[in-house]
């Protein structure tokens, strides 16, 4: 199975909680720490990391939808 990442910038406080959970898919900008998503499509062996990633924002800036 495999994804959409979505993230919504204007709700993020930057906090990288997503980027440890899965530093292959995102990370943030050096000026204010706003996440930058690396790969709209994660390959399906990354599918959990992206949830795992939506779950432990809090903001809920994060969507994972299955394709
Ligand atoms: S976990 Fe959410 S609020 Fe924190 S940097 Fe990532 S997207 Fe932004």
């Amino acid at each position: 199975v495999t994804a959409t990442i979505r993230v919504r910038e204007d709700l993020c406080i930057g906090g990288g909680q997503c980027v440890f959970a899965a530093p292959d898919l995102f990370a943030q900008r050096d000026e204010d720490g706003v996440v930058v998503l690396l790969a709209e499509r994660p390959a399906p062996e990354q599918v959990s990391a992206a949830r795992r990633a939506a779950a432990l924002c809090p903001v809920s800036a994060i969507s994972v939808t299955d394709v």
